[in-house]
C-alpha cells in the first residue's frame, strides 16, 4: 500500500526537531527514529503522518556513555550497536541480552532503542530491561527536559508518559556491580515477537540476593513489574526451591483477565508462559552466578 504524501525533516538537534514539531502541530506530526515500526504502520495505512521529523542522525541522542554508577543509552542508538558495546556488556548484560533478541540483523541494524521503548509494543523486549533495572527515561519538550521513571512510563499498548510535543532522548541504566542478569523469552512462531519476555536483575550481597528486578512484556498490554517473584527473592538465597516458588508467584497480584488474549495464545496460556519463562530467566541468571 502506498502512504498518503508527508513532508521530510532531518534535524541536526533535539532543539531543531521540537520546533519543527511544534510549527507544524497541526499536520498531525511524527517523530521517526529507526523507522521499524513507524513506516510498517504508515505503510498498512494505520497512521497518517503529515509531517515525519526524522531524529536518527541526531549525534548528541546517540551512542553508549558510562557515567558515574549508571549507563546512558541515547534513544537513537541502534540495536547493532548495543549488542557486543564492551561497556552494555560489562555494566548493563539484560540489555545487551535482550537486544540481541531483537528481529533479525537487518531490523537491529536500523532499530533504536529510544525508538523500541517510545513505541510500547507490549510485544516488544525492551520494555521489559528497563523496568526490572529501574532505568530514568529522559525526555525533552518545549517545556525543557525531564526524567521519568520506569515503573511510571510504560502505560498501555502504545501508550507511554511522553507528551506528543516530547522526545525520548536516552535512557540510564544503573549498573550492575556485584549481580546477574538474564532474559527469557517465548518468541511468537510467525513473528519473533515476545509472547513473553522476562527481564531479571539480581543484586547480591554475599549469597544473598539483596535486590531483585523482574519484569515481563508481552504478558500484559504494557510491561510489568512482577512483585511476587521479587519477594520471593528479596533476603534469600536463590536456591532451587526458591527459584520455583518465585516462578510460581510471578502472576500473584495480577488479574487473569488482564492478560493478553489473542489467536497466538490465550490469557490462560499466557499465565503459564509468565510463570515458566520467569522460572527459567531466573535459574538462568541464578546459573552464571
Ligand atoms: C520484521 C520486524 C521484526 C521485529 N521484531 C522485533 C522483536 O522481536 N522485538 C522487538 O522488540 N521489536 C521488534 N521489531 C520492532 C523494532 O524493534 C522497532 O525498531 C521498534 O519497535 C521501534 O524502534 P524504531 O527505532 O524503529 O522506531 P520508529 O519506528 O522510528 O518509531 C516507533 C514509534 O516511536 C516513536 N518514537 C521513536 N523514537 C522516539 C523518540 N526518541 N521520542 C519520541 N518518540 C519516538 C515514533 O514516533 C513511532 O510512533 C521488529 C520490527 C520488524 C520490522
Amino acid at each position: 500500500m502506498y502512504p498518503d504524501s508527508f513532508d521530510y525533516y532531518r534535524p541536526d538537534s533535539v532543539e531543531e526537531a521540537l520546533e519543527l514539531l511544534d510549527e507544524h502541530a497541526m499536520d498531525n506530526p511524527a517523530v521517526l527514529s529507526g523507522g521499524h515500526s513507524l513506516v510498517p504502520t504508515i505503510k498498512s495505512g494505520l497512521a497518517s503522518p503529515g509531517v515525519i521529523v526524522d531524529i536518527g542522525e541526531i549525534d548528541d541522542i546517540t551512542g553508549v556513555e558510562e557515567n558515574g554508577d549508571h549507563v546512558h543509552v541515547g534513544a537513537c542508538t541502534r540495536y547493532s550497536d548495543v549488542v557486543g558495546d564492551a561497556i552494555v556488556e560489562e555494566h548493563v548484560p539484560g540489555l545487551a541480552e535482550a537486544t540481541g533478541e531483537i528481529g533479525d540483523t537487518q531490523v537491529r541494524n536500523r532499530g533504536t532503542v529510544g525508538g523500541n521503548i517510545a513505541h510500547a509494543d507490549p510485544a516488544s523486549d525492551l520494555p521489559a530491561v528497563v523496568v526490572a533495572t529501574d532505568a530514568t527515561i529522559h525526555a525533552q519538550g518545549p517545556d525543557g527536559s525531564r526524567e521519568l521513571a520506569a515503573d511510571d512510563f510504560f502505560l498501555s499498548v502504545y501508550m507511554t508518559s511522553l507528551g506528543p510535543d516530547e522526545i525520548l532522548t536516552g535512557i540510564d541504566f544503573p549498573k550492575l556491580d556485584d549481580g546477574v542478569a538474564a532474559y527469557e523469552k517465548k518468541p511468537s512462531p510467525s513473528s519473533g515477537y515476545a509472547m513473553v519476555g522476562v527481564a531479571v536483575r539480581l543484586e547480591f550481597d554475599g549469597d544473598t540476593v539483596s535486590k531483585a528486578g523482574i519484569a515481563a512484556n508481552g504478558a500484559l498490554d504494557r510491561a510489568v513489574r512482577l512483585e511476587g517473584a521479587e519477594q520471593e527473592l528479596e533476603g534469600s538465597e536463590p536456591t532451587p526451591a526458591v527459584v520455583s516458588a518465585a516462578a510460581e508467584a510471578a502472576t500473584d497480584g495480577i488479574d487473569t483477565d488482564e492478560m493478553m488474549d489473542d489467536i497466538q495464545a490465550d490469557g490462560a496460556y499466557r499465565a503459564q508462559l509468565l510463570e515458566s519463562y520467569t522460572g527459567r530467566a531466573l535459574e538462568k541468571a541464578v546459573d552464571r552466578r
